[in-house]
């Protein structure tokens, strides 16, 4: 029971402390690995090993169904590699999320007695931890997809597990249809499809009437306390309902459900603030953030358990709900609300919302508490306002990559495309408009060179073929370093809160020399400044850059140029030539052009759409230049451009002739009849993020 995993658990963080200390590294490994072998023994999946097996054998696919922490991802490859199918194979299994592809090869790794990345590793965008010798590998399903590109018949597996297919990720529902074929073609190829809730049905039926097998979990009772309307502070009522947990109730670790990053940091300083403000107590309180941009290193950080007498607090985005298994939780808080991606193909613009979660969701949560004893969940809503499921990922997002995948894969008529439940037409017949506006397709739906070249760039298609539009301005040198640190997303400047001056002053000394250089040139000269530096960390404290998202985008950057090398496009510089650059970046994203309004807002050059620069941008509150190419729009209480570059209208026309006319970009002033149809689109914007529906 609950006592035994968690005195258990205690003595493994003994040796780890050790271990740090550097004295007793080799033993410590040892017996860590002894002890994650024998814990498998005390798996739900444990007792069904043999039957398990004989399923598989006999069955080409099988859908597996077992609660969440049952053992389903960690044990089921180990047992696959007992029985011998690495001898014909590797046994890949896919995840939806990045950190628990990482997370548990590396917990794989230790339980087998290897090194990570040699018998056991995972794969995920711009990190590939794998070798010659590895034959269990952990993958995001978006890498499956990516091999698929490159081997459409998966011939160096035995086994595919679809893990997690209970999440109907985009990229799942995508492997689901093209696995089902490679299956047909490989008959000696076994299939999992591995579910934690009871879709199983619907994959069952999916896949040919595949058999179905159960794996009875232990579950103890949860008690549910509930709140029968939705809190307006909910991240106030968290540190609240944590503090009274802690007061009041009996040992065990508490999790909690955030949105993501910026809420887990948000709590983290406020519960510290307020565990202070209760005198000594605080320090008997453990506080562990775990969502997917977390720093490798502090991931495991979360597996530790509190030492005697103290209690864990786990601050968690969705990754807790079924990905990831965290031993010794007893209470759960669950405000109810989760990130989910939408995309509005009339505007092209895909946003991340806080939404309520499921009924289905809100299960899973609770449960998290019931794993190894009794548990307790607060629910900070009332389950009575929320949807039975969520919508699949495959309904509310952008197309445009999978559709290029699916084009190069050889599938022509994407519209008839064997999809678990398929897509909004309008959403499709966007996506190929998209392609063909960018030359990767051409006028009769196929793949064009272009095409197949950025389909090369595991990033998405406007980006890629910035990448691949960079040949032709000699440029290609920058455009990789610009794509890279694009790549890494909004963490590249620090930002604390009391230097914010001091930061804002020195993030805008890359924006000094030529008038309006913009956010991409910025980021190019960050980057390369850094590099002048030979990579120094220094360097990034005293620019207040982060240099964890520096290293990172060296990382990306070392591997676009692998893949600008294979698809033999010359690494070319043009680094005085502003303009060169930044035709390179509209080759890629000229539909994201925007034209300053009288008003000093931006309205989208083919698009009925008020946009504004963002805050974050080196060009917020300069002289405003008239017109801009954007990376991407972001929502929070306005449409923002974020990483916004000055450019020439008469560039549209000559990068994209096809697509913009002389009209577009004349200096005419807008007709009073055009004003009012903005006026009523833009009135539309959801600026209330978190209203339940
Ligand atoms: P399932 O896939 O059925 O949800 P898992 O195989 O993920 O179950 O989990 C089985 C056990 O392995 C759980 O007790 C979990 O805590 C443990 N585990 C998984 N990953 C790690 C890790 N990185 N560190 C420590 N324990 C882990
Ligand atoms: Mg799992």
């Amino acid at each position: 029971g609950y006592e035994f995993v968690f005195d258990d658990l205690k003595g493994l963080l003994e040796e780890s402390i050790e271990a740090e200390t550097g004295k007793h590294r080799s033993c410590y490994s040892k017996t860590v690995a002894e002890k994650a072998r024998k814990e498998r023994e005390f798996l739900p999946i444990h007792g069904y090993r043999e039957e398990l097996l004989k399923l598989i054998e006999e069955n080409q696919v099988l859908v597996i169904v077992g609660e969440t922490g049952s053992g389903k991802t960690t044990q089921i490859p180990q047992y696959l590699q007992e029985a011998g199918y690495t001898k014909r194979g590797k046994i890949g299994c896919t995840q939806p999320r990045r950190v628990a592809a990482m997370s548990v090869a590396s917990r794989v790794a230790q339980e087998v007695g290897v090194k990570l990345g040699h018998e056991v590793g995972y794969s995920i965008r711009f990190e590939d931890c794998t070798s010659e010798k590895t034959v269990v590998k952990y993958m995001t399903d978006g890498m499956l997809l990516r091999e698929l590109l490159t081997e459409p018949k998966l011939d160096s597996y035995s086994v595919i597990i679809i893990d997690e297919a209970h999440e109907r990720t985009l990229s799942t529902d995508i492997l689901f249809a093209l696995v089902k074929d490679v299956a047909k073609v490989r008959p000696d190829l076994r299939l999992i499809i591995s579910s934690a809730t009871l879709e199983a049905k619907k994959f069952s039926e999916y896949f040919d009437s595949a058999r179905i097998y159960l794996i009875p979990g232990r579950r103890y009772p949860v008690e549910k306390l509930f709140r029968k309307s939705p809190e307006p502070d909910y991240l106030e009522t968290v540190i609240r309902t944590v503090v009274q947990i802690h007061q009041n109730e009996p040992i065990g670790d508490i999790l909690v459900f955030l949105t993501g990053q910026e809420e887990i940091e948000t709590v983290e300083t406020n519960l510290k603030q307020r565990m202070m403000d209760l005198g000594t107590k605080g320090s008997e309180i453990i506080i562990c953030p775990i969502y997917s941009n977390l720093p490798t290193e502090l991931q495991a950080k979360v597996f530790e358990p509190a030492p005697k007498g103290s209690r864990k607090v786990v601050l968690a985005t969705n990754i807790a709900e079924t990905s990831l298994t965290i031993d010794g939780i007893r209470y759960v808080i669950d405000p109810g609300y989760c990130k989910i991606n939408s995309y509005n193909p009339r505007t092209g613009m895909e946003s991340l919302l806080v939404s309520p979660i499921s009924k289905a969701s809100a299960e899973q949560r609770a449960g998290r508490s019931g794993r190894t004893g009794p548990g307790k969940c607060f629910r900070l809503y009332n389950i009575k306002d929320l949807e039975p499921t969520t919508i699949p990922e495959i309904q509310r997002a952008n197309l445009a990559s999978v559709v290029l995948t699916l084009k190069s894969l050889g599938i022509q008529d994407v519209f008839n495309f064997d999809f678990m439940d398929p897509p909004p037409a309008n959403v499709l017949l966007k996506a190929l408009e998209l392609l063909y506006a960018l030359g990767a397709l051409d006028e009769n739906g196929e793949i064009t060179k272009v095409g197949e070249r950025m389909v090369e760039f595991p990033v998405y298609p406007m980006l890629s073929k910035m990448i691949v539009g960079s040949e032709k301005y000699k440029c290609s040198k920058e455009i990789i370093t610009v794509a890279a640190m694009l790549s890494v997303g909004n963490s590249i400047f620090y930002r604390p809160k009391n230097k914010q001056v001091l930061a804002d002053t020195a993030r805008m000394k890359f924006y000094e020399g030529t008038e309006n250089v913009g956010d991409h040139i910025a980021l190019l000269r960050v980057y390369n400044e850094w590099k002048e530096t030979n990579y120094t960390t220094q360097w990034c404290y005293d620019n207040y850059i982060q240099s964890k998202s520096m290293k990172r985008a060296r990382d990306i950057r070392d591997q676009l140029l692998g893949l600008l090398n294979k698809i033999g496009i010359e690494l070319t510089s043009n680094p005085n030539d502003l303009d060169a650059i930044k035709k390179a970046i509209l080759a890629g994203f000229f539909p994201h052009s925007a034209k300053l309004q009288k008003n000093g807002s931006y309205r989208r050059v083919k698009e009925p759409q008020t946009v504004y620069v963002h805050p974050n941008s080196g060009l917020f509150g300069v002289s405003p230049s008239k017109w801009l190419v954007y990376h991407e729009l972001v929502l929070t209480t306005k449409e923002y451009m974020r990483h916004t570059t000055e450019m020439k209208p008469e560039w549209l026309i000559e990068i994209a002739p096809h697509y913009y006319e002389l009209k577009d970009i004349e200096d005419t002033r807008p007709k009073k009849k055009q004003r009012r149809s903005e006026r009523a689109s833009t009135s539309k914007v959801d600026t209330n993020k978190k209203t339940r529906t």
